[in-house]
């Protein structure tokens, strides 16, 4: 494969300073812990080498055709597992007969280790092995780590992995089947994150955790460009992204950001933030005048066990998502992400598990605020109810079958360009 990935800075968020890769490690070294960096490139250069119609002749697969918008110096450490080339449906009447919303749902579930975390995860790796490491360490709700693991595997990289004890045992078994090493932390999220960066602290580990590494967003904003050249660079009206540490939906904006640098699409759409009514510091410190330094950090106790957060740690880069996107963040409960992975998997066969689901219930709920709109909305399935199976286990979930039986999601356009398939 020809080289084509490019030099790049990076940019801290908060004060702006700008440094080069061998720089800095993790943050910004000037504001520590809460300077969040962007990775960006030379924008003019890539509008002027690199034409949007150069991508039918990409020869590298999934997301890594986008490679001269990727953070590597070389292709060299890239695991060979298909990550990303994911597809976006189109079913009909998913909001029933009244809704204008055109609605596309981005199957993210079917990713090699069942996450979109893969997408960070591959990054992760290859980015670990062409700096030397050894080990990876991180900690997760479970996806991450999963993804982790699993792309490790294919690499033969060490992990070590610090994951809530109630996290969901499928995915605790994925982790051991790639043969990671788990310490199992007593408490939440939060506690796992203290957890990893003390181990990393202490060993030199690579941490991959999200909000501590940087690069995390260039993997994860290869969703954006899909959704985009799948569309044929017309962007939809609206995106719908489940949160709890935010990093998703930061990535989405900055796969936006970079498409409209090289001019490939012309506007921004409005992204939707969804959380968990009782995982919900995104929302409200959006809703309050308060910073977010001053928002109380909740016990948080969602279902969804991925978007479970008290302190979102990638809350600068969500929270600049929204606002420049002039989206907004909404809560939805425990028992519309039930309905909505019901409704989701008994009326399209994409079967998405509760902090995924979590996404389409806020659609559902925008739909009925806003009956008359005539909207593109893509919601993103971020992960497979296989993760996960307690919801549909539970009883509480299984609507009417076959409300709209003999209407199959129409692939929208499973191979948008040529290349982009396998
Ligand atoms: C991690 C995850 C999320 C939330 O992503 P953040 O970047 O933490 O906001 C949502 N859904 C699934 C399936 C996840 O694994
Ligand atoms: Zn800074």
């Amino acid at each position: 494969m020809k080289n084509s990935y490019k030099a790049y800075a990076l940019q801290c968020l908060v004060c702006d300073r700008q440094y080069q890769p061998h720089e800095v490690s993790y943050f910004c070294p000037h504001c520590k812990g809460e300077g969040a960096l962007d990775v960006l490139y030379d924008y003019p250069t890539l509008k002027r080498e690199w034409p949007r119609a150069a991508l039918a002749h990409q020869q590298a697969r999934g997301m890594w055709r986008y490679d001269r918008l990727m953070p590597l110096s070389s292709t060299q450490y890239v695991p060979p597992l298909l990550v990303g080339n994911t597809p976006l449906y189109a079913p009909a009447n998913l909001l029933g007969e009244g809704s204008a919303i055109k609605v596309l749902i981005k199957d993210e579930s079917r990713q090699p280790t069942g996450s979109l975390k893969d997408r960070a995860s591959a990054l992760a790796v290859a980015h670990a092995l062409q700096s030397g490491a050894r080990t990876v360490a991180v900690a997760s709700t479970g996806n991450a780590a999963s993804a982790l693991a699993g792309m490790s595997a294919s690499m033969g990289l060490h992990n070590v992995i610090y994951l809530p004890r109630t996290a969901p045992r499928e995915k605790r078994a994925q982790m051991l089947g790639y043969g990671a090493e788990i310490v199992l932390v007593d408490g939440q999220y939060d506690e796992a994150f203290e957890q990893c960066l003390a181990g990393c602290q202490a060993h030199g580990w690579y941490n991959r955790t999200t909000g501590i590494n940087s690069y995390m967003s260039e993997g994860k904003k290869t969703v954006a460009f899909e959704i985009c050249e799948q569309l044929h660079w017309q962007v939809p009206d609206l995106i719908f992204v489940p949160v709890g540490n935010g990093c998703i939906l930061g990535s989405v904006y900055k796969g936006l950001f970079d498409l409209l640098q090289l001019g490939w699409i012309d506007r921004m759409p409005r992204l939707i933030g969804v959380q968990a009514e009782h995982s919900n510091f995104m929302y409200r410190a959006w809703r309050s005048d308060r910073s977010m330094a001053r928002t109380a950090r909740i016990a948080p106790t969602s279902l969804a066990s991925s978007i479970n957060v008290a302190l979102p740690r990638d809350r600068l880069k969500a929270m600049r998502a929204v606002t420049a996107s002039n989206g907004e963040f909404m809560c939805v409960s425990d028992q519309d992400i039930v309905t909505a992975a019901s409704r989701l998997a008994s009326r399209t066969g994409v079967f998405a598990e509760a902090g995924a689901a979590s996404a389409f219930a806020g659609l559902i709920k925008y739909a009925q605020a806003h009956p008359d709109t005539a909207q593109t909305a893509v919601v993103l399935i971020t992960g497979s109810g296989l993760k996960d199976t307690s919801i549909f286990l539970s009883g509480s979930a299984g609507g009417p079958p076959g409300a709209l039986a003999g209407q199959l999601p129409a692939p929208l356009n499973t191979a948008p360009s040529q290349g982009i398939s396998a």
